[in-house]
Order: C-alpha cells, then sequence, then structure tokens
C-alpha cells in the first residue's frame, strides 16, 4: 500500500511564493504524471516529498503517516544525478539497497545491463556521459525497495531509442510490481504514454484548482485523466 497525500503545501523561496496552498495525490499502484513549465515548482515538490525541502504550511502523508521531512520511505530520483564520486557504477546502484538488506548485486547487474551499462559496472561516474550518469540513477532507484517512487525528469539525458528503451522498461516493471509513480517530465507524450492521470502545474505560484478528464485511445488502452493546476 502507498498512497501519497500533499496537502494544503505552501512553500517560498525569501519573498518568492512558488506552491500556494497546494493539493496533490497519487494512490496506490497509480502512475501520476506532473507537468508544467520550467519554474513551476515540479523539483520543488519532489524536493519536499523527499525531505530537502520543508514545507512552509501543510502536509505529507504516506500511507495516512506524516512524512514531512523525513526520508527513506520514498524511492526518489532527483532531477541531476547524485551519483558518489568515489564509488563505482554497481557502489553507487545498490547505495539505498544498503540501507534496508544485503544487495543483491546479481540482481543489480543484470539491470545494469538492461540499462545498456553492463560494461560499466566498475567504472566510475566521472567516465560516464550525462546519459549513463542518469541511467545509473535510474537503475538505484528502480532497486531501492519502495513501493512508492518519484522520479524527476529521469530520461531528460537521454537519446529518443534509448528513452523509449528506458519507458517501456518503467512501465513493465510497474505493471508487474505496481508500485505508486509520481514522474515528472517536460515530453507530453512520454506522459500520456506512461500515465493513468497528468497533472499540469500553472505559473507561479502553482495550485491544483481545476481537473478534468479526456478521453483517447493510448497504448496501455485506459482511460486518462488529464488535470489542470493552474492559478486563475
Ligand atoms: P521546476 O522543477 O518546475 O522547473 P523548481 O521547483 O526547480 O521548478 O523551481 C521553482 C522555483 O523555485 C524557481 O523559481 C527556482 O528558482 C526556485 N527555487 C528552487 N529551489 C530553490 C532554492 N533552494 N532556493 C531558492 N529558490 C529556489
Ligand atoms: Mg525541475
Amino acid at each position: 500500500m502507498s498512497t501519497l497525500v500533499l496537502e494544503n503545501i505552501t512553500k517560498r523561496f525569501g519573498e518568492q511564493m512558488i506552491l500556494d496552498k497546494l493539493d496533490l495525490q497519487v494512490n496506490d499502484g497509480e502512475f501520476v504524471s506532473l507537468l508544467g513549465p520550467s519554474g513551476s515548482g515540479k523539483s520543488t515538490i519532489f524536493h519536499l516529498i523527499g525531505g530537502l525541502y520543508q514545507a512552509d504550511q501543510g502536509m505529507i502523508r504516506l500511507d495516512n503517516e506524516t512524512i514531512n521531512g523525513k526520508k527513506g520511505s520514498i524511492s526518489y530520483m532527483p532531477q541531476t544525478p547524485s551519483l558518489f564520486p568515489w564509488r563505482t557504477v554497481l557502489e553507487n546502484v545498490i547505495l539505498n539497497v544498503e540501507l534496508y538488506q544485503k544487495p543483491d548485486k546479481q540482481k543489480a547487474l543484470e539491470m545494469l545491463e538492461r540499462a545498456g551499462l553492463k560494461d560499466y559496472a566498475n567504472a566510475y561516474p566521472h567516465e560516464l556521459s550525462g546519459g549513463m550518469r542518469q541511467r545509473v540513477a535510474f537503475v538505484r532507484s528502480l532497486l531501492s525497495p519502495q513501493s512508492f517512487i518519484c522520479l524527476d525528469e529521469p530520461f531528460s539525458s537521454l537519446d529518443e531509442f534509448t528513452r523509449l528503451e528506458m519507458q517501456k522498461w518503467l512501465l513493465s516493471i510497474w505493471e508487474q510490481e505496481r508500485p505508486s509513480v509520481l514522474f515528472v517530465t517536460h515530453n507530453i507524450e512520454e506522459a500520456i504514454f506512461l500515465s493513468d492521470r497528468i497533472l499540469v502545474l500553472g505559473s507561479k505560484p502553482a495550485n491544483v484548482i481545476k481537473e478534468f478528464s479526456i478521453d483517447f485511445e493510448r497504448p496501455r488502452n485506459e482511460k486518462l485523466t488529464l488535470s489542470t493546476a493552474f492559478l486563475e
């Protein structure tokens, strides 16, 4: 079970109001994409969920437990992959697992292979391209034993072919294991391909005030709900 609720979240940076009484919910097993212009506050929302920022006001709950500012209960991939330069690729991807259990190195190697990084398990982050580093961070978030996954533009540095591979992989994991997913992207096609529901943040300060559904054919052949969040 993993239902995430953000309630009445307000976040300011100095004088700047970024989020104004934002409400957002991701239901158990749901795949939700978060879109919106640059600077609208998507990564700020992620940082609040991941415990890197504190909200000025409001509540963040995972399965009815308050997680404001607490780390650990969510697998979280930030927009900028934070790899430890002194650790190899393999050591980096098992980093989160190690906090909870003995890491399954074979599984980690298989996942690296799936991510196209078979020959890089023992390489160091500085030896990789930006897209490769992004995939290392992606594998790390998939290996993390959490049932809620937050991904902040995880495929932004990938070429179209690799991106499609990673999308299909993520979908197959989601279909098998049904984690709840919150996924930030600038790519509308990607959001439509992957998600059950799309949230669009408006300009600053953003909050969710409007929701509507649309119906159209999509690869997963399910209905998609499109919600907008524009300030009046
Ligand atoms: P997005 O991910 O939607 O592009 P961000 O959440 O990164 O947007 O940023 C939203 C706004 O908050 C921007 O104006 C950004 O400059 C500001 N911001 C984000 N983090 C900080 C911070 N740590 N200190 C000051 N301003 C910040
Ligand atoms: Mg961002």
